[in-house]
């Protein structure tokens, strides 16, 4: 990127009602077969004009082709079985309804490559394209076969790492891996979960990032945040591996969040994806209140390397409410590109 603060999102956008139910989690489609497909495929082009509309410079497919983040990923694999469920704890904090590792899991073809090809023939501009990291993947799954957590964790990072690979060749120019589950288990994030991440992105030319945050809006998760305290320093743990990592860029949830500022200093090197918006309230930033966290992270992170984000994906929030704060930040990092740039 050649502009300065370069906004993206950190991923998921609404989808249309006419697609899925709106402001809702694993909502399931209104269309199936050829009307699906094609649905989906409408739908990823409104997502993007919507970015483009709001001034977001680094754009992405809104993951308007996703049921979910991670299980829309795992649909597509072998050795998973969808009609066996069973209730699991997920990021130790929700209980849900999860498909169960039956045997090997494999990738027989590309999962998500087709919806890029797309993308990249509408837009000249930078795109983003997220997949799921190894260790949130175990963490939405019931192992019944490989009975480890970690070599479940490295099949994934192959797996993935075939896939990344179609996407950089399809013209992505940023693949992000969400790892919301490394913010919750430091012990195994330090044995093996940078490792299955590293393993994930190895041989990959385009830049990676990883987007670590405390979850949608959902109850859960705004229920998880109240128990955290006054200070947030669960990227702590994480930092100072992924410092030191071959990861380009790290996504941060920092809008409204009680994560000090100063622990940004710990990647110091990296290049921050910042979020300057709040994907758990209802209400729209002011581009100000979006300068102003800006400003806070300028003091630990190089103005070349600080591209503003949101917190999370948006996914739940109505359309009108992501269509404001998609504008408030590209209209509040444009106040700090006018300072920075003097
Ligand atoms: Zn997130």
């Amino acid at each position: 990127m050649n502009k300065l603060l370069p906004t993206s999102t950190a991923g998921s956008l609404p989808k249309p009602s006419w697609l899925a139910e709106p402001e809702k989690l694993w909502s399931p489609w209104k269309l199936e077969g050829e009307a699906l497909r094609e649905g989906k495929r409408d739908a990823l082009r409104l997502s993007l004009h919507e970015q483009q509309h709001a001034g977001i410079d680094i754009v992405s497919d809104g993951e308007q082709t996703r049921q979910h983040f991670v299980t829309t990923f795992i649909e597509h694999l072998d050795g998973v079985d969808f009609s066996k469920r069973e209730t699991v704890r997920i990021r130790d904090r929700y209980d849900a309804s999860v498909p169960t590792v039956v045997g090997s899991v494999a990738r027989q073809k590309s999962v998500f490559v087709e919806d890029a090809i797309y993308l990249r023939q509408l837009t000249d501009q930078p795109i983003k394209w997220a997949l799921p990291g190894p260790m949130t993947m175990i963490d939405t799954l019931y192992d019944a076969h490989y009975k480890s957590r970690e070599k479940l964790a490295w099949e994934f990072a192959k797996i993935l790492n075939q896939e990344a690979k179609e996407l950089e060749a399809a013209g992505v120019d940023i693949i992000q891996f969400d790892e919301p589950a490394f913010n919750v288990f430091f012990d195994e994030l330090n044995d093996w979960g940078v490792a299955t991440l590293e393993r994930a992105i190895e041989g990959l030319k385009c830049e990676t990032a990883v987007h670590i945050c405390y979850g949608y809006g959902i109850k859960a998760n705004t229920d998880w945040k109240k128990t955290l305290g006054s200070e947030w320093r669960q990227y702590e743990e994480a930092f100072p591996k992924l410092q030191k990592s071959k990861i380009d860029m790290i996504s941060l949830e920092c809008q409204n969040s009680h994560v000090p500022m100063d622990l940004i200093e710990l990647i110091r090197g990296k290049k921050v994806m910042l979020g300057a918006i709040d994907v758990a309230t209802n209400t729209v930033e002011t581009p100000e209140e979006v300068a102003s966290t800006l400003r806070k992270a300028l003091q630990f992170v190089d103005a070349d390397k600080l591209y503003p984000c949101t917190n999370c994906g948006m996914a739940p929030l109505s359309r009108e409410l992501a269509r404001g704060k998609l504008r408030a930040l590209s209209t509040g990092a444009e106040i700090v590109r006018q300072e920075v740039l003097g």
